[in-house]
């Protein structure tokens, strides 16, 4: 591979600024980070566009086993159980973490989160925003509090094409402005660590 111009990223590079890219990085704090995007962050990301909500048992008598097992028997078989599973015991403090960057969720009479049912979830366990404004809400939330961390660069425009191997270990990514075809001139950022966060497997897929 051709070397252009090269980028030291430092620690850690974090390719994509979806929820996932975004949140990383604020959790690393204040550690130092860099954030690739293909688009201003805060553009671009499937995560603006959720509407549906948060699923998290937060609800008396609701448990994460069982948010788990409400998951693992709607995936009729393609559901990695302790996968799951941890990702239901984290999805209460997750909320908590929203909420305090500020995200607005919607309460009930009594002041507290107010909780759908639906689908196949066996409790009411679905936080909203607004209604149907949870992914744009969460977005905005993270993209401000982003913009305040010092400890977070954010490199926006740029799409990552390939990673950057060095002794068999991912040592950053070769990048290019996200709307050319070609990279005449690559650029490669330099990073001890990559995170890829570029969002949904159907990016695996030309078609
Ligand atoms: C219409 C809609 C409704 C949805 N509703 C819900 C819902 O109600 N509840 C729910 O839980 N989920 C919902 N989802 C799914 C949810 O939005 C996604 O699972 C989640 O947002 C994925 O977040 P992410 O950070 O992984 O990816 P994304 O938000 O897609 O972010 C990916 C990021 O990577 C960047 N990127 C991609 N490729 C490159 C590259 N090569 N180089 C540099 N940057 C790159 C993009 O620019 C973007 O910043 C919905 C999705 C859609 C589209």
């Amino acid at each position: 591979m051709a070397q252009g111009n090269i980028v030291d990223a430092g620690d850690v590079l974090i390719v994509g600024a979806g929820l996932a890219g975004l949140f990383t990085a604020l959790k690393l704090a204040p550690r130092p980070v860099t954030v690739l995007a293909g688009a201003p962050i805060g553009d671009g990301a499937s995560s603006a566009w959720a509407q549906g909500g948060i699923a998290a048992a937060i609800e008396a008598g609701d448990t994460a086993e069982s948010h788990a097992a409400d998951t693992i028997a709607a995936g009729a078989g393609t559901v990695d159980e302790e996968a799951a599973l941890s990702i239901a015991r984290e999805a209460a403090i997750r909320i908590e973490d929203l909420l305090r960057l500020g995200v607005p969720f919607d309460r009930d009479i009594e002041g507290k989160l107010a909780v759908g049912r639906e689908a196949a979830h066996s409790h009411r366990r679905i936080v909203h925003v607004k209604g149907d404004q949870a992914g744009k809400a969460i977005m905005q939330a993270l993209v401000a509090a982003v913009r305040a961390t010092p400890s977070i660069r954010v490199m926006e425009g740029l799409s990552a094409y390939e990673l950057a191997i060095e002794n068999g270990r991912a040592a950053g990514v070769f990048a290019r402005p996200a709307h050319a075809a070609t990279a005449p001139q690559p650029l490669l950022i330099k990073a001890r660590a990559v995170v890829l966060a570029s969002g949904g497997v159907g990016q695996l897929f030309a078609v």
